[in-house]
């Protein structure tokens, strides 16, 4: 099996198959600038010491600090902290943010951590990289299980050692601890965007029945976004089950139901559904938990007419190729996803000049962005005859190739 990195780089050579760079630009961009890894001597509740392995990686900064998110996930790795940063930089050129890639991660399941464990690792996280994050250094912010809780406790370590009060060294803070109003739904809000930017070019129905894949930040506010413009979701799973409802859930009393009860499973509105929810047949398709989901084996099995990635890599390469023969359009995670980064840019702006903007201006300027940018990715595509991830990748080459200092 390929690795993460692998695939992302795979990702690269499909690109600059249908356009070329310059051979030396490609090969800078296929290695990060910096990788860093340690281990945070963690004291457990019960008095055990915990070795917790945590990353780094500052993958490219040409056009700006490097950005991305933090992970805390068991299976997090280095090879995928990589990828997930070399992501970083090419969506933050597809958003056209003055910002590079990088992405963090630490090595636990942290639904088996207390509170103040959770604490006490975060402020270890950027105790440990204090030196090498900084608001015009890197600027993190969350990813899969990381919230703005945790955004807030590693904000006020830094600002405890550095004096640098601003916010502005880490997004997606709480709104009363220097966060962004709307960037916990930026997200999901960017996708349905990016989504109703090229519904018709796309050739959809205006009435389309969707599966959600992954019930989390991204996932549960996109089918909220979905659902009040009259769309319907028939298939909803999250790590520990799935359900399903050929008529459409209420989705205000899904979310109610997987609050109180920690999984999606057992919900009444719903048949609890066995088996992979990527099968069940629907118009969009929405992958929004991890990578890897559609793959070579199961890529023939799916009865859908988009796929939108709302979770970073979720479709392999090869996966991509039978989807683009197929004429089953991907809108790709670096256009799709990429309202969560937008809006953390809005933030580390707010900060960086002490202001604070309305919830309409932030809705306003993201929706702005994101309808320029997938217009923009879907004519390219178009131009170059390919498919929307190729396009969007030769767009942020380009960007970034502008942005070189070579
Ligand atoms: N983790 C999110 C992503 O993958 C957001 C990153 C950010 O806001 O910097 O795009």
């Amino acid at each position: 099996m390929k690795t993460l990195f692998e695939n992302a780089l795979l990702q690269l050579k499909r690109a600059v198959a249908v356009q070329s760079f310059d051979p030396a630009f490609i090969v800078r961009l296929s290695f990060p600038h910096r990788e860093i890894r340690g281990h945070i001597p963690l004291l457990r509740d019960d008095g055990t010491l915990q070795m917790v392995e945590y990353y780094r990686v500052q993958h490219n900064n040409w056009r700006g600090p490097y950005k991305g998110g933090i992970r805390f996930h068991e299976q997090t790795d280095i090879e995928e902290v990589k990828a997930l940063a070399f992501w970083m930089t090419l969506k933050c050129a597809v958003a056209d943010l003055p910002m590079g890639g990088g992405k963090g991660g630490a090595t636990i399941n942290p639904k088996e951590f207390s509170s103040g464990e959770l604490e006490r690792l975060s402020r270890a996280w950027m105790r440990a990289l204090v030196d090498v994050v900084g608001p015009d250094k890197d600027v993190p912010a969350p990813d899969v299980n990381t919230t703005p809780q945790i955004m807030a406790w590693m904000a006020d370590e830094y600002a405890t050692i550095t004096g640098d009060r601003s916010g502005a060294v880490i997004t997606g803070k709480p709104v009363e601890h220097g966060g962004s109003l709307g960037r916990d739904r930026a997200t999901a809000r960017g996708g349905f965007e990016v989504f109703e930017a090229l519904r018709e070019s796309l050739e959809l129905p205006q009435r389309c029945r969707l599966v959600i894949q992954g019930f989390g930040n991204a996932g549960e506010h996109a089918a909220e976004f979905f659902f009040h413009a009259g769309h319907q979701i028939v298939g909803v799973s999250d790590s520990k089950g799935a359900v399903v409802n050929p008529d459409g859930f209420d989705i205000a009393a899904l979310s109610a139901h997987k609050h109180q009860t920690g999984s999606v499973a057992g919900f009444a509105g719903g048949k609890d559904f066995v088996g992979s929810i990527l099968e069940v047949e629907n118009e969009v398709l929405v992958p929004a938990a991890l990578e890897n989901q559609i793959t070579k084996e199961n890529v023939s099995r799916l009865k859908t007419k988009i796929i939108l990635e709302l979770a970073n890599g979720p479709t392999t390469p090869e996966a991509d190729d039978e989807l683009f023969v197929a004429g089953v359009p991907v809108i790709p995670d670096i256009l799709a996803n990429s309202g969560g980064v937008t809006v953390s840019a809005y933030e580390w702006e707010q900060n960086k000049k002490g202001e604070h903007w309305s919830e309409a201006d932030v809705v306003e300027k993201l929706k702005k962005t994101i309808q320029i940018q997938a217009q923009a990715i879907f004519e390219r595509s178009q131009i170059l005859k390919t498919d929307l991830r190729r396009a969007a990748f030769v767009i942020a080459l380009e960007r970034l190739e502008q942005a070189s200092p070579f």
